[in-house]
């Protein structure tokens, strides 16, 4: 099969181009033809011999996915569903705001971290994406978002990529951190590094490598104040509880573009909810790493069983962070009515686990918290 150029970042374009015999710069030549004007045929790239053009056509293509559905919400927040093959779909969210446009991509097909509140979890793992597949719906989106809103030579559509659609990117390491370097390489979509945010529930030693290797801005999915409790949620708690996660995001800090990790909670109607547990969060964060907390309103779906915090709760909840100091935001659900917000990107993933009934049939234990007194919930 031809290789697909999307799978390369600048340099292992170089690389593929000197394997042609050719020289490294046309690498950059190509690659701004193909992340900055959009184009996928060699003949329109009119600066290149037309020599090096043919054998591009004979040995490699600009690869998309192809586009299953598109979804447009009233409030400007459109919806893909790309095919990935063997009955695999993959979706990504252009979300459009006063003073920038972000696009929430996904990393994965399916999810094995099987967290209880996320439909994507629900489904299983089916398999990674490759560095193309991720950037093939950065690639789509950019250009096709260029003339659909008529933007004037130059412009971007996409000024904020979040790795927060389905799967954990950082179980597809070796496939993310190429397509990271994309969004943020000049020739590519140059995209600052405060600019990317890379969602993670918390996989320390990835985490580690990423702040290595290119570190860009990071949101960690915490969701609970306890260990017991995020077990529950969040099963990787039990390999990477919350003590070494919160040393990994100090030691993230010493590299980030910004001087706080973002915490991701999502808010369950009394699971993780209780002015008790915005307390216990307080105590667990303060002072010990420099962050945001940003509240989630769960976006429920049937098999879960859970419920979203009533309104009133989320400010009770917001209100104790906030007067301990911590800054706290609470998420404005955007594309309700085509089903885009968090963790109702579904898909079209074949379960290929068990973990949808391992899911749907566990209750979840609540320990007691600091002065609470409930034990069990559902
Ligand atoms: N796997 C990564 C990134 C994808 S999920 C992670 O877990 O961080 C992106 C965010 O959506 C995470 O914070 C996740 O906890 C949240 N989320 C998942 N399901 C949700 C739901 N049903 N309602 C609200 N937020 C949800
Ligand atoms: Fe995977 Fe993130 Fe969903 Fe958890 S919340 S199952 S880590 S996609």
């Amino acid at each position: 099969m031809a290789a697909n150029l999307l799978d390369h970042d600048l340099d292992g374009l170089a690389a593929f181009c000197e394997q042609l015999g050719e020289k490294r710069f046309r690498a950059t030549q190509l690659f701004r033809w193909i992340h900055q004007k959009g184009a996928s045929d060699f003949d329109q790239m009119s600066d290149l011999a037309k020599s090096l053009r043919e054998k591009l056509a004979r040995t490699a293509e600009v690869r998309p996915l192809p586009v299953l559905t598109e979804q447009a919400s009233t409030d400007g927040t459109i919806k893909w569903l790309f095919d990935v093959g063997a009955g695999n779909a993959v979706e990504a969210v252009f979300i459009p705001e006063d003073d920038r446009g972000t696009l929430c991509v996904s990393s994965q097909a399916g999810c094995a971290v099987g967290c209880r509140f996320c439909s994507t979890g629900h489904q299983g793992f089916s398999r990674n994406l490759s560095t193309g597949e991720i950037l093939a719906q950065l690639w789509y989106a950019e250009h096709h978002l260029r003339t659909r809103l008529k933007l004037a030579p130059g412009e971007r559509a996409i000024t904020n990529v979040v790795m927060m659609g389905m799967g954990e990117p950082l179980q597809n390491y070796a496939a993310l951190v190429p397509a990271l370097r994309v969004m943020l390489d000049d020739h590519g979509y140059g995209l600052s590094r405060r600019r990317v945010t890379v969602s993670t529930s918390g996989v320390v030693p990835f985490m580690e490598r990423l702040r290595e290797d290119c570190p860009v801005a990071l949101a960690v999915s915490l969701h609970a104040p306890t260990d017991p409790l995020r077990d529950e949620l969040v099963p990787l708690n039990r390999k990477y509880p919350i003590a070494e996660l919160l040393d990994s995001c100090k030691r993230y800090l010493e590299a980030a573009p910004r001087d706080f990790i973002t915490f991701e909670y999502c808010m369950l109607d009394g699971v993780n909810d209780s002015e008790d547990q915005a307390r216990e969060l307080v105590a667990l964060l303060r002072g010990r790493v420099s962050c945001k907390l940003n509240l989630i309103p769960f976006n429920p779906f049937p098999a879960s069983g859970l419920k979203c915090s009533p309104r009133a709760r989320v400010q009770a909840f917001a209100k104790v962070l906030m007067d301990a100091g911590i800054v706290t935001t609470v998420r404005k659900t955007r594309g309700d009515d085509i089903d885009a917000a968090c963790g109702q990107l579904a898909g079209e993933v074949q379960d290929r686990t068990n973990v949808q009934q391992r899911l749907t049939r566990q209750p979840i234990r609540i320990h007691a918290t600091t002065g609470g007194s409930r034990q069990e919930t559902r």
